[in-house]
């Protein structure tokens, strides 16, 4: 599936890799592709086939008739790969200390009406339980960059979110996105059992990133460009990334976020656990007139074209986005949401939602509860996952990818996502979304080829109303 290519920069674990140059050479050569030239491309991806950077770049500058094609292609794919399935998570803000400056950032060091607050202990676990009540069971922890946030605060705060259950109320994964840390850093907290390490490159083009991060560590574009490097060194494989789109050419931060798949396929065999693709918004004490929107069509293709160059890859699209434009974007390979989002530091347990810009990082669009979300999700035929069982077998990593990218996720994500949405149904809903869940189930599994596996997730779910509890394949 994926072949090593030549670049300008050779892949060496733990060195930088990204040619800007290249990059904008590749984009600038086949400034409009032939018909023949997107379609082989498309035909390429839909068998599962990896895309190049060439083919990227033919996506990418594809005429408008074209991109129908294209966005056609990556719903079938997203179909063909993951089902009708979409995972469910929600964030976990802990601190918003923070020693850089990003100019997009409220939490930026130099914003003084940011309102700066690091959760304690028991609030932390006061906020887990407000969480998992509602039935949430992945969460990713957020952190500033702050030397209270040092890697044993962070393995400490995971452990702690772990540990914080009752009854069915429990969080079977946590997620961190946090500063890049040394090695040493990352293995300490892999030893916590974090599921994926995310964090953002926010742009690869070195210039832009210089202006936008003034001061502090994360001005170092190298040092972050190689921080999932590091953590594979120390044995994370699910690794996020990701840019902030508004700052640089967005077609050039999807060839680069292909480019650093690319990177991390050939020194580590394993590519990218999830993609990310925030747009800027709104934020405490912050000016958008420098910001470059990409619009919502340019926004909704160039997720299309990374679901068809990175099939196995989750594409993350969270409460940044409105409402319907999320529910639109599913069927063109987003299949990840964050969803009940708060953003305020104590926010999930504190008193209820108006969003205060000055204590959130920017401002949310899409406000609804994680229940009125799986509502639209059911009625759009999609099952929102709360299913954890890949981490929790080990299928992480290379074997993840080799697992997704062959289009067999659905063998296994299909039936967990089943089982972990009736679990869902029975403990946390009632009325007409406990009904027309459960007729999205029925009509899901009859979908299913007849057999064992089946068979297998049938007479688990029959077991559930029961009072049978974290089933997964
Ligand atoms: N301090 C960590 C770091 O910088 O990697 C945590 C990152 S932050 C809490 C998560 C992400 O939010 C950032 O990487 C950035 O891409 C995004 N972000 C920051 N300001 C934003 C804004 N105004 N609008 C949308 N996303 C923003
Ligand atoms: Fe700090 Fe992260 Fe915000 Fe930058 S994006 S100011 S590092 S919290």
């Amino acid at each position: 599936m994926f072949r090593p290519q030549k670049y300008s920069i050779p892949d060496r674990a733990g060195q930088p890799f990204i040619d800007p140059v290249e990059i904008r050479r590749l984009l600038d050569a086949n400034p409009a592709p032939q018909h023949s030239q997107v379609a082989a491309a498309v035909e390429s991806a839909l068998g599962l086939n990896r895309l190049s950077l060439q083919q990227t770049a033919v996506l990418l500058n594809a005429g408008p008739e074209d991109r129908r094609l294209v966005l056609e292609a990556a719903g079938t794919l997203k179909r063909r790969v993951y089902g009708d399935r979409i995972v469910v998570f929600a964030p976990l803000y802990i601190g918003n200390k923070c020693v850089n400056d990003c100019s997009y950032c409220g939490f930026r060091s130099s914003n003084p009406r940011a309102v700066r607050r690091t959760l304690s202990p028991d609030e932390i676990a006061g906020e887990v339980r407000q969480l998992s009540s509602t039935g949430q069971k992945r969460l990713i922890l957020v952190f500033g960059e702050h030397p209270l946030y040092d890697p044993g605060f962070i393995a400490s705060a995971v452990r702690l979110v772990y540990s914080t259950r009752q009854d069915h109320d429990r969080i079977n994964r946590v997620n961190i996105n946090a500063a890049p840390f040394d090695v040493d850093g990352f293995r300490t907290i892999k030893r916590a059992g974090i599921g994926t390490y995310q964090i953002f490159q926010e742009t690869y083009d070195p210039q832009v990133y210089s202006r936008i991060h003034g001061r502090g560590p994360k001005s170092d574009y190298t040092y972050r460009l190689t921080a999932m490097d590091r953590a594979m060194e120390a044995g994370i494989d699910d690794v996020g990334l990701g840019v902030l789109l508004g700052h640089a050419d967005w077609r050039f931060e999807v060839m680069a976020l292909v480019r650093h798949t690319n990177h991390l396929e050939a020194c580590y065999g394993v590519g990218p656990h999830t993609i990310s693709f925030p747009r800027v918004r709104k934020a405490s004490n912050l000016d958008l007139s420098g910001i470059d929107h990409v619009t919502d069509d340019d926004f909704r293709y160039l997720v299309a074209v990374l679901r068809l160059a990175v099939p196995y890859a989750g594409l993350i699209l969270t409460a940044r986005e409105p409402g319907q434009l999320r529910n639109g974007m599913i069927k063109y390979g987003v299949s990840q949401i964050d969803a009940g989002t708060r953003l305020e530091i104590g926010g999930y347990s504190g008193p209820a939602a108006t969003q205060q810009i000055d204590r959130e990082q920017f401002e949310l669009s899409d406000t609804r509860t994680l229940e009125q979300t799986v509502a639209e999700l059911v009625k759009a035929g999609q099952i929102p996952s709360f299913c954890t069982a890949c981490y929790r077998k080990g299928r992480t990593g290379e074997y993840f990818m080799q697992f997704a990218s062959g289009g067999h996720i659905k063998h296994y994500c299909t039936p967990n996502a089943l089982l972990s949405f009736a679990e869902y149904l029975c403990d946390y809903t009632s009325g007409p979304l406990y009904e027309k869940g459960w007729e999205l189930i029925r009509s899901e599994l009859d979908r299913m080829p007849a057999g064992a596996l089946r068979d297998n997730t049938a007479k688990k779910l029959r077991e559930i109303p029961g009072g049978a509890r974290d089933l997964f394949m």
